[in-house]
């Protein structure tokens, strides 16, 4: 057993009680786990600062002098512990607002110290709040007066002394060890041409750094071996996935594809949708499983290319699926492919949660004994009884919404795995989907169908609405349809609702019956009367829909060309681009309008002036990667791959994108990773693969 996987308790200064506590609070159960709870921040103790320069913005700094004049000020709750604190420069106050007893026993006045914490500016005199209190005299230069690690440690951790300081001198205990050594893990050359710091040295500079810069490099070499190892581990599975299952192969162009094409197809495809069907053609032929995603803006016109593929299978003698993720998209799927298919003879059905028992037989049988040549449906689709007689092509929509696992489920209907084609209209951005789908081929619809024009987006305060009155009357006098959305939160539903309702009541006021026609759309509607109001604007008879973010999947309606989205600033960017996406459906100039308060934010600004500035999706998400971090974005949240102890996706993009191009390379000229100058490499590997958690390892 090497000296990292020692269980805590047998470090020095830890035993039975705190090792409870750590593995309890942070789930540090042996020494390397320790040494991989990085801080969470450095300070900068190598500097002494002096009372006359310091002001209230400053962060945390340390200065040196003499504490005098303990009072008690303030009654019963806000009783609080005030001291002087002099140097030769000036006088602030250092302030305690619990555990006055022990600091009047452990501080003699007069008496040198450093005194380190963050000033704060109260009434015009600076004060500093809980300082730390050193006694130079035990203060050991070399050790302290640098570059500080701050660490996590929980409330319950802290009522029992085991704070950040204490943290601190486990962590340098443990690396003052003499049996602490840790293996390196990266080839040489890498390390050479990469300039990357040792392993052993950044686990030292991370806790320890002698300087900022160390610190800088010790950061970039511990980001990049995380960043690296994930992008080896996706590659690894991609090659293994490939060399262990033979695709089906799916060479026939046939008669299903061809009378489609000539025949039935009502548009010119766009070039980007011609390239991409070749792309995944070229896969469907290759002998080689195909696992591709394809991303494509709303609108982009996704659907009628996985049509296409399918049509390739069934040309081939195999049965093709949608899965989507929800019932509404199912059933958007099966109209479209029905009606695009026309009177061809192609055997389409679809199986939802609602579809009924009897029906539901019939599909599985349908299905087992290869009568269905398309099946759509929701997670109905990965139930066990489901079972295809040949399945070829699986399409799964919105991948963001289904796990890795359910991707799998999907591969082990057949003897063989089918061609898997995974589709997202929420763009994705590059270095996101480098970690989230590493081990898919991409392709991309960067091209919106001809004689769509850009939507035009414009940015509102609430008190012009009377102008907008004139314009929404214009619009429907051209006899467009206008979307009006609301937000509704959960924290503050109640007071969503009755904005809800009253914007109704206005709008229906501005816009009175006869002339006009108003349909309402929210959550707590009776599906039947949500189905009703639907109907009635899909079907024109309303020119006005109020509705909350439910339109934002699912609704279809060319002829509405105006959103006007309420409360814009309490709407995250891919939301109001999703929102959005609602109109610009039909070949009339569409509007979006951004109705917001005049309290704005700088994120708010900027989620705003991105809106009207771009209707392209991947800019916009690239925006919201930035503002929100990658943990925040929708789908991302269960995915564990981004459960990272350092790098963070959106800032070390540079970082990423040299690891995946590292880790390619390494994987192209030795694929099982047995030439002797990736030994390291492969032995590092072969443990991490085991875990699910980088550093739990060493
Ligand atoms: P998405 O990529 O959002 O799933 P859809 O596949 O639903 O987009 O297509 C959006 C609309 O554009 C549909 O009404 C579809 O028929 C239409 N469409 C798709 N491709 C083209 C094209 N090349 N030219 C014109 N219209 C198209
Ligand atoms: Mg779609």
């Amino acid at each position: 057993m090497s000296f990292l996987s020692t269980q805590i308790e047998f470090l020095k200064g830890v035993g039975t009680a705190r090792a409870d506590m750590l593995k309890k609070e942070l789930g540090i159960f042996v020494f390397s786990d320790l040494l991989f709870h990085f801080p969470y921040r450095h300070v900068d103790r190598s500097n002494i600062y002096k009372i006359s320069d310091i002001h209230g913005d400053m962060p945390y700094l340390q200065l040196r002098g003499k504490i005098s004049h303990f009072r008690t000020i303030g009654k019963s709750k806000s009783e609080r512990l005030v001291a002087d604190f002099n140097d030769e420069s000036g006088k602030l106050e250092l302030v305690w607002f619990q555990g006055a007893k022990w600091i009047r026993d452990a501080i003699k006045e007069n008496k040198e110290y450093m005194v380190f914490g963050k000033p704060t500016e109260y009434n015009g005199s600076i004060n500093m709040a809980h300082p730390t209190v050193d006694d130079p005299e035990n203060f050991d230069q070399k050790k302290y007066l640098r570059i500080m690690p701050f660490y996590t440690a929980t409330e319950r951790m802290k009522t029992k002394g085991l704070d950040t300081k204490a943290l601190m001198k486990l962590t340098n205990s443990l690396l003052n060890d003499p049996k602490f050594t840790i293996e390196e893990n990266l080839p040489e050359e890498l390390i050479r041409s990469q300039k990357l710091m040792s392993r052993k040295e950044s686990l030292i500079q991370i806790h320890f750094p002698e300087s900022p810069e160390k610190l800088a490099h010790a950061e970039k070499r511990l980001k990049f071996e995380e960043l690296f190892f994930i992008q080896l581990r996706l590659l690894r599975y991609k090659l293994k996935r490939t060399q262990l299952f033979n695709g089906i192969k799916l060479e026939t162009i046939g008669e299903h594809f061809n009378n489609f094409y000539h025949n039935k197809l009502p548009f010119e495809l766009t070039n980007a949708q011609k390239r991409v069907i070749k792309e995944i053609r070229a896969d469907m032929k290759s002998g080689k499983q195909m696992n591709r995603l394809l991303q494509g803006d709303v609108g982009s016109g996704k659907t009628v290319v996985a049509l296409m593929c399918m049509l390739i299978a069934i040309d081939n003698g195999y049965q093709s699926c949608i899965m989507a993720p929800t019932e509404i998209l199912a059933q958007q799927h099966f109209q479209t492919i029905s009606t695009l298919l026309d009177d061809m003879k192609v055997n389409v059905k679809i199986l939802t949660g609602s579809t009924p028992a009897k029906e539901r037989r019939l599909i599985h049988e349908g299905i087992i004994n290869g009568e269905i040549d398309i099946l759509i449906g929701t997670h109905a689709l990965i139930e066990q009884v489901v079972q295809f007689k040949n399945l070829g092509f699986a399409v799964i929509d919105e991948q963001h919404r289904f796990g890795v696992e359910q991707r799998a489920k999907l591969w082990k209907k057949n003897d063989y795995p089918p061609h898997v084609l995974v589709m997202t209209a929420t763009p994705i951005p590059r270095t996101l989907a480098m970690t989230l789908y590493g081990d898919l081929d991409t392709s991309v619809i960067n091209e919106l169908p001809a004689g769509r024009k850009p939507i035009n987006t414009q940015h509102r305060f609430d008190n012009n609405r009377l102008r907008l009155l004139g314009f929404m009357k214009t619009e429907i006098a051209k006899g467009r349809q206008i979307y009006i959305v609301y937000p509704l939160i959960k924290e503050s539903e109640k007071l969503d609702y009755m904005n809800l309702m009253s914007g109704y009541e206005n709008v229906c006021r501005d816009f009175p019956e006869p002339q006009y026609h108003i349909c309402m759309v929210h959550g707590q509607m009776k599906p039947a009367d949500k189905e009703r109001e639907m109907q009635r604007f899909v079907k024109g008879q309303a020119h006005i829909m109020v509705a909350t973010t439910v339109i934002e999947v699912g609704v279809n309606v060319p002829n509405a060309s105006v959103m006007i989205i309420e409360s814009a600033e309490r709407f995250g960017l891919s939301q109001l681009h999703q929102l959005r996406g609602r109109v610009g459906r039909g070949a009339e100039q569409s509007h979006c309008i951004l109705l917001t308060s005049y309290k704005l934010n700088a994120d708010t600004k900027l989620r705003l002036n991105t809106m009207c500035r771009t209707n392209d999706g991947f800019e916009i998400a690239e925006v919201d990667l930035q503002l929100r971090g990658p943990g925040e974005l929708e789908g991302t949240q269960q995915s564990g791959v981004l459960d990272l102890r350092i790098a963070n996706i959106a800032k070390d993009q540079v970082i990423l994108q040299t690891a995946r191009n590292c880790a390619q390379q390494i994987i192209d000229n030795d694929p099982s990773l047995s030439k002797p100058e990736n030994l390291k490499l492969l032995n590092y590997f072969t443990e991490y693969s085991k875990h699910n958690r980088w550093g739990r390892i060493s």
